[in-house]
């Protein structure tokens, strides 16, 4: 791969944060990203095994030695997140991995996570996008407790319960730098849907733990810690928090109210389907997006499956 190509790849944020694109279906879809503090680095999330040369090409970029990656943080064990963190930690000879308690059995035993997926993506689908899932060995995960801390380099970050996408979900924190990785807990906000630098979000309710209760509390949560930005697995840094955090919340009540209108419906799926994609549609509309339903379908539709997926989970099990 050549510089140019591995710099196309990358974005530089303040505090030693690069996000770098782990090409999962498209562009600036799905972040890897990599800390560097005083020479040690760590990875936030990783990907797909296909993922990994990506992030082996930013490190050498970077100038950092594999060696010198102490963690690999997988906010939770979702395959877009941590499929790759096995592949990876394989590259890696002194790294651990950080694994919430309710998700480290699966990335050390990864065929439970991957019958899953397979129920999710069905299997033609799953192989293509994951490709083979190589386990952790145990010595190496670290499962942090609620509030656990981690050093890098001169930087110290706390590892947080987050439930509410997911029950073995955590966030970073970053006190010292004002930040915090969120994976899918403060929802998703792609590039494509920016308008005069203003970010658009929505709220990631992939099966099978979606808590709308949960979620609204762990976004109140992070704001807790007043910080200047969060970075998104989906996609990298957003500011303007405040209307971001109030948006989320509204959204998900809206995604969970969508989902009990049409609770007993017959055709439920594609009511949910089709309410969901016009609901995001209007709020697309209110941010003052321009583009028309066929780029809207190809940028949302597999969110809008996996939330309608998500939802429904989420009423059979109420
Ligand atoms: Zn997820």
């Amino acid at each position: 791969m050549s510089v140019s190509g591995v710099s196309a790849k990358m974005s530089d944020f303040r505090a030693g944060i690069t996000a770098i694109d782990v090409d999962y279906v498209r562009p600036r879809l799905a972040a890897s990203h990599l800390v560097i503090d005083g020479g040690r680095a760590a990875f936030v999330d990783t990907g797909t095994t296909h993922s990994v040369p990506n992030l082996l090409a930013a490190l050498a970029e970077k100038g950092v030695d594999p060696a010198d990656v102490d963690w690999v943080l997988a906010t939770h064990v979702h395959l877009d997140h941590a499929g790759g963190a096995g592949a990876l930690m394989q590259a890696l000879p002194n790294a651990r991995c950080a694994v919430h308690p309710r998700g480290a059995r699966h990335l050390a035993e990864p065929s439970k996570l991957i019958a899953g997926s397979i129920v999710v993506y069905g299997e033609e689908r799953f192989r293509s996008l994951y490709g083979d899932i190589v386990p952790i060995e145990e010595s190496r995960i670290f499962v942090p407790e609620d509030g656990a801390t981690v050093r890098l380099g001169g930087r110290e970050l706390e590892l947080i319960n987050t439930p509410g996408h997911a029950l073995h979900h955590y966030c970073i924190v970053d006190r010292e730098h004002e930040l915090i990785f969120s994976g899918d807990t403060f929802g998703i906000s792609y590039r494509d849907f920016d308008v005069d630098g203003r970010a658009f979000i929505f709220p990631t309710t992939t099966p099978v733990h979606f808590d709308p209760r949960a979620l609204c509390s762990s976004v109140e949560r992070l704001m807790s810690y007043h910080p200047r930005s969060i970075f998104l697995t989906h996609y990298a840094e957003v500011t303007d928090l405040s209307r971001l955090a109030r948006e989320m919340k509204e959204r998900v009540v809206a995604f969970a109210d969508l989902g009990l209108r049409y609770r007993d419906a017959p055709d439920r799926s594609s009511k949910l389907r089709h309410g969901m994609f016009a609901m995001i549609s209007t709020w697309l509309d209110a941010h003052n997006y321009l583009r028309e339903d066929g780029e809207r379908h190809r940028l949302l539709d597999d969110d809008v499956e996996l939330n309608c997926q998500g939802i429904e989970h989420w009423l059979d099990r109420k």
